[in-house]
């Protein structure tokens, strides 16, 4: 069969998946017969979870479209992507510091170093959760509706970007989540654990909260202080990210 030719152009952050000298190209694949159209789109690289509006000689069209020759394609970026509001997510095992940001900003995060691909995305796909990974192929899975490739390779900025993408800067709870095990948090009465604090600790600090999940203890002292401050940091990026755009 001989291949027929279509032109694709991808729309605003779904340039992310390209070379810089490619992104303001008209990307132009060769196709045999008439795929759906989700397919070359994701041989050109881009996963269909990061996919919005599909529009083909201007006119809307979805995934089930099948590709004709001569075809011009835009392709627009998903967003905001998530389900609900505040989202919960399922990260990636090589992911763990970002993971460990999420919950200390209070989102309900599922992260294990071992979970398979197979595994992060039954979680995903059973308990709608968006899986964030920087290993787009992951994404390429058919069942994946919640996905979001992370572009940064630093778990600072990674924080920023996905507060950022998925607008969730007003949704953020300290002291909600364990960073250890996303476990929510409570108060708890300083009487009820002061045997297991350090002397300095039972000493300066009133306010306590326990993981109702692993136990782990914490109070409004160094952890608090130090969560302000990378909050701070945090604002103060994203301020820098907006001068930048
Ligand atoms: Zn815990």
């Amino acid at each position: 069969m001989k291949p027929h030719l279509a032109h694709f152009r991808f729309h605003g952050c779904l340039k992310d998946f390209f070379p810089p000298e490619q992104r303001e190209d008209l990307i132009s694949c060769r196709f045999p017969g008439n795929p759906a159209i989700k397919d070359p789109i994701e041989v050109l690289g881009v996963p269909h979870s990061e996919v919005g509006a599909i529009r083909v000689n201007q006119v809307p069209k979805d995934f089930d479209y099948q590709l004709q020759p001569g075809d011009n394609v835009d392709v627009h970026p998903r967003h905001p992507p998530p389900p609900e509001y505040p989202p919960s997510f399922v990260v990636d095992v090589n992911l763990g510091k970002l993971a460990r940001w999420l919950r200390l900003l209070g989102f309900d995060t599922t992260w294990r170093n071992d979970l398979d691909d197979r595994e992060i995305v039954d979680i995903s796909v059973g308990e709608s959760r968006i899986i964030l990974t920087r290993d787009r192929r992951l994404l390429f899975r058919r069942d994946i509706l919640h996905g979001y490739w992370i572009r940064s390779d630093q778990p600072d900025e990674q924080v920023v970007e996905i507060l950022e993408r998925l607008a969730l800067w007003q949704h953020i709870h300290p002291f909600r989540r364990c960073t250890d095990c996303n476990g929510l948090i409570q108060v708890i009465a300083k009487e009820k654990i002061a045997h297991k604090l350090e002397p300095l600790t039972r000493k300066y600090y009133r306010d306590f909260f326990r993981c109702s999940q692993c136990g782990k203890i914490y109070w409004r002292g160094s952890h608090y202080d130090n969560l302000m401050k990378r909050l701070q940091a945090l604002n103060h990026a994203r301020d820098h990210h907006h001068q930048h755009q």
